[in-house]
């Protein structure tokens, strides 16, 4: 199936402008592209709560830091482009790099606080490159609502507080994680892995899932949790990132279980590929 193609910024305007003239609600949904069925769910997601959806296939080079895998990140657009148009989207938008940072380009958009931590330690300058590429994303679709994973649950907190603070007038709905049958958040990063290391990925759900159970339950400390988790990863896994319990919404560092709603939050790297995930814990 072919599904219509914007490559500028103002083609793409021009169709979400006739499609709101005609009362239409446009959902727009930003990725990098290499999709799974975590990205379609996105799709999904936006066709049954709006009525136009736009799915972005960008690369974005100012969220990869030096020596990541910003030359080797997959590149599907013939495939995406069929997968989503086999979902039902109605439009691709796959600018440029020029299109996206044409020459003398100078603006940052840095989200304070959100960001110290998790992945925005452990991935300078990453969380600052996603929230310049998704504010030029909400303001060039004037899109009514945007779609975001809940799998890169810090992302969807710092989008959510950009889109607020910067008084953009595009909702920002979460979509959950979706896994495969051993429970591993699908990740366009999977397929760097071999067979040996998704037996190993597998494991990261499963202990976020058993510290989450054991904190929910009570009687364990949260840092005791935390630590058992860690060396549990750190016993498969080449290097571990960060596992660690915050409030949901502010992501502060929570030691105690005090009634408010906390996930658990893992980064760690096998064989080529870094893998986040987060669980919930009450
Ligand atoms: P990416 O292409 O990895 O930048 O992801 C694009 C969007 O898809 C982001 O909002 C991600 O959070 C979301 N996403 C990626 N993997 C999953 C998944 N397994 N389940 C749900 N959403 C996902």
């Amino acid at each position: 199936m072919v599904i219509q193609t914007f490559r500028t910024v103002r083609d793409m305007r021009a169709q979400v402008t006739a499609w709101k003239a005609d009362g239409l609600r446009v959902g727009l949904v930003p990725t990098m592209g290499g999709l799974h069925a975590g990205h379609i769910a996105l799709v999904q997601s936006a066709l049954a709560q709006t009525d136009r959806v736009i799915t972005t296939i960008f690369v974005n080079p100012t969220q990869f830091g030096a020596g990541e895998d910003l030359d080797s990140y997959p590149q599907t657009e013939t495939e995406d482009s069929a997968k989503v148009a086999d979902a039902g989207g109605h439009a691709m938008f796959i600018p440029s790099a020029s299109e996206m940072y044409p020459s003398g380009f100078s603006t940052r958009v840095v989200v304070d606080g959100l960001t110290d931590c998790l992945c925005g330690v452990t991935r300078p300058g990453h969380m600052d490159g996603v929230s310049q590429v998704v504010t030029k994303l909400l303001n060039q679709a004037h899109a009514d609502v945007a779609f975001f994973g809940e799998k890169d649950w810090q992302q969807l907190a710092v989008i959510k507080r950009l889109a607020r603070d910067l008084d953009i007038d595009t909702e920002i709905r979460g979509v959950p994680t979706v896994r495969d049958d051993y429970g591993l958040a699908l990740s366009s990063r999977n397929g760097y892995l071999n067979a040996e290391e998704i037996e190993i990925a597998r494991k990261l759900n499963v202990v976020l899932k058993k510290a989450a159970y054991d904190i929910a339950a009570g009687g364990f400390a949260i840092d005791e949790c935390m630590k058992a988790a860690k060396a549990l990863m750190k016993a498969g896994f080449d290097k571990v990132d960060y596992v660690e319990c915050r409030d949901a919404e502010t992501l502060e560092l929570i030691d105690k279980a005090d009634g408010r709603s906390c996930r658990i939050f893992a980064a760690a790297h096998v064989g080529r590929a870094r893998l986040i995930d987060n669980h919930q814990v009450n």
